[in-house]
């Protein structure tokens, strides 16, 4: 089972995310809100100003703005204007918006991993093998990165986490949070086309991409500037209405199997795979939470699981304002960017139901099962040794990261290392 999924290219799986990063969000609300201006309160900020507690690089000129919504919805707006420099008006992009014609082109089905990322491990070895294997692309990604970069200040971007992922997956239906994702893609009430989003973003240079997590749930987007407020009203209506229609259930349960069917041949995805066996049973850590057609068609169809009425539930009870914080970033003031995220944002419904909540399901593998050495023939030429602990929950020490300070003294190459010294002794290394 896997500890987490992921439709993104790359990015981080189970395997190769520390369980400290695993765990909630850090609660931005209290500390990131340094002026306490709750929802509806007055704010104190000067026109235009980033908030003064928000801490940045003295060398980051971009301006920093927390805010959170009447719904409970939390705002990280990132604006790029430099001091002095004049980005146009709220009015202007506005006109952008009117003059763009409401065309809701036919998009081809979304390519999650159309990025030519696999996905893979992060292990040191398996990323080795996978730059051998992926040299190829590695031009193409190089050069589509510069053209990124040079035009980086004409894109905007935004990126929504809902703290919601597979663990809540209901028992009978595994996959159904990671499907959902998916699934509200597939048009809404205000933009019905089926996937128009991201024909929208083809049309004018942008792109997107969603992942499923054990507990929650990253959507993101990037799209020339002046098309960036109509992007975000597209992709804001997978919060506010999404169609969900029951004809588009059985063709996007096949987008998820093939996501299965093509990280099946993967070594670091059965790893975790083997992981999620050893959990303890009934804890979600156990549960197949990247779904296929086995698990969200043929399941359900014998069990008699209407999938549509389960996928609209799942919606209602976890796509929640108040579960979700919202990262906007473009080359706008911050007073547009505040005014933007509120006017969309603001529709978005919140439930008033407490956060999903596995704190009380601590230390998964303090199993017999986990205990022991597993030999495992692989798919590729490769031969790994993997040493796993089972650490406590690292969410409160984000700050500080302290199982990254371990994992750099254990990769570090030079003189004195642990590598040096396997090297010195003609160990593996
Ligand atoms: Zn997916």
């Amino acid at each position: 089972m896997p500890l987490s999924i992921k439709c993104v290219s790359g990015g981080c799986g189970p395997g190769q995310v520390p369980l400290s990063e695993q765990g909630e969000p850090p609660p931005v609300a209290e500390e990131m809100d340094p002026l306490g201006a709750g929802a509806g309160a007055a704010r104190v900020v000067h026109s235009d100003m980033g908030d003064p507690g928000i801490v940045k690089s003295p060398s980051d000129p971009k301006k920093y703005r927390y805010i959170q919504l009447a719904n409970g919805l939390r705002a990280l707006l990132i604006s790029e204007l430099k001091d002095g420099e004049w980005g146009g008006t709220a009015a202007e992009a506005d006109r952008d918006y009117e003059e763009e014609e409401e065309e809701e082109a036919t998009a081809e089905p979304r390519q999650e991993d159309d990025e030519g990322d696999s996905g893979e491990g992060t292990e040191e070895e398996e990323e080795k093998e996978e730059e051998e294997v992926d040299s190829d692309f590695e031009e193409l990604n190089e050069e589509k990165e510069a053209g990124k970069r040079a035009s980086s200040e004409k894109q905007s971007a935004a990126a929504l986490c809902i703290a919601v992922g597979s663990f809540s997956d209901p028992e009978d239906l595994a996959g159904l949070a990671h499907f959902l994702e998916h699934m509200v893609f597939m048009g809404s009430e205000k933009y019905p086309a089926e996937n128009g989003f991201d024909a929208f973003l083809k049309k004018h240079g942008g792109s997107d991409n969603a992942s499923t997590d054990c507990e929650r749930t990253i959507f993101q987007f990037d799209v020339q500037r002046k098309y960036f407020r109509q992007a975000l009203d597209r992709w804001a209506q997978f919060f506010i209405c999404p169609l969900m229609i029951e004809d588009a259930i059985e063709r996007e349960v096949e987008a998820v199997d093939s996501e299965y069917q093509l990280a099946r041949p993967s070594d670091s995805h059965r790893k975790e795979m083997l992981f999620g066996s050893l959990a303890k049973p009934g804890h979600p850590m156990a549960k197949f939470g990247w779904g296929n057609a086995q698990t969200l068609k043929q399941e359900p169809k014998e069990k008699q699981i209407n999938t549509y009425q389960r996928l609209r539930d799942f919606w209602k009870r976890f796509y929640s304002a108040h579960y979700m914080t919202l990262t906007v970033q473009s080359k706008e003031t911050l007073d547009t960017l505040e005014e933007w995220v509120r006017e969309i944002f603001d529709k978005v419904p919140n439930n008033g139901k407490p956060k999903p909540d596995f704190s009380h399901l601590q230390e998964p593998f303090e199993t017999p099962a986990f205990n022991k050495m597993y030999r495992v023939v692989p798919v590729r030429k490769v031969h790994g040794l993997t040493l796993s602990w089972a650490v406590p929950p690292q969410a409160r020490h984000y700050r500080v990261k302290p199982l990254h300070y371990i994992s750099w003294l254990i990769g570090h190459e030079g003189k004195g290392s642990i590598l040096s010294v396997l090297r010195k002794k003609r160990f593996w290394g």
